[in-house]
């Protein structure tokens, strides 16, 4: 079980509360930890029961040590359970996605390095082409992992995840539900330079951010 979450940081908590609150479109202050969504949550055991009322509790107290380092942002699955429950209506899966943007930006080795490739190599692809493509985003997500257990030494690591995939594909492909095709969507450059606007107008603030949570 994790330590109880009882203080409070005045330094960053405002910013912090304040900047995923924006991101997200999520009311932390309206939570009253009640722990209905505690109780519904899946992943609580993968994350030692770092559930979503405790890390809300961990963003409005300004324990940023604690949010940036946090399983629950990364082994959340997005089944809204938590926001179905939740008598305030807040979605902590939106957090998360939240999360896990904020951590990259404040450069926090993530606590599972291959959800985060996964996310990269995803949102990449999708940037890139409009869509996915499976082929070229599952290629990015190997080579991320390729690298990230060649540099810890970890090959068997690697072994049993080239392993683990094979196996996977080779099921997917039997099922038909492996596509090889390569495809773009329409209006990728409008695509694009929307996405390019909005990282230019977070960059100024992510400088700013850094600093204010150290
Ligand atoms: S269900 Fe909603 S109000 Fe209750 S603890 Fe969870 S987030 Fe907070
Ligand atoms: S969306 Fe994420 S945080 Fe919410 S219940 Fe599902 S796994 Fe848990």
């Amino acid at each position: 079980m994790p330590k109880p979450i009882h203080q409070f940081i005045p330094a960053t908590a405002k910013n912090l509360v304040q900047e995923v609150m924006k991101r997200s479109g999520q009311n932390l202050t309206a939570c009253y930890q009640c722990r209905r969504c505690a109780a519904g949550c899946p992943v609580a055991e993968e994350t030692g029961y770092m559930t979503p009322d405790r890390l809300i509790r961990m963003i409005v107290t300004g324990d940023c040590q604690g949010v940036f380092n946090n399983k629950l942002v990364w082994q959340c699955v997005s089944c809204l359970t938590c926001g179905a429950r939740c008598p305030n209506d807040i979605k902590t899966a939106k957090i998360n996605d939240t999360l896990k943007q904020m951590t990259l930006e404040a450069r926090v080795k993530p606590l599972t390095p291959k959800v985060a490739f996964f996310h990269d190599a995803f949102t990449k692809s999708a940037t890139r082409w409009g869509r996915v493509n499976e082929p070229e985003f599952m290629s990015f997500y190997e080579l991320k992992n390729f690298l990230n257990d060649t540099a810890e030494k970890n090959l068997k690591a690697f072994i049993k995840e080239v392993r683990q995939q094979v196996e996977f594909g080779a099921a997917m492909a039997k099922l038909r539900r492996l596509h090889f095709g390569f495809e773009m969507s329409q209006g990728r450059r409008e695509i694009k330079q929307l996405l390019k606007k909005h990282q230019r107008m977070k960059k100024g603030q992510v400088e700013t951010k850094e600093n204010q949570w150290k």
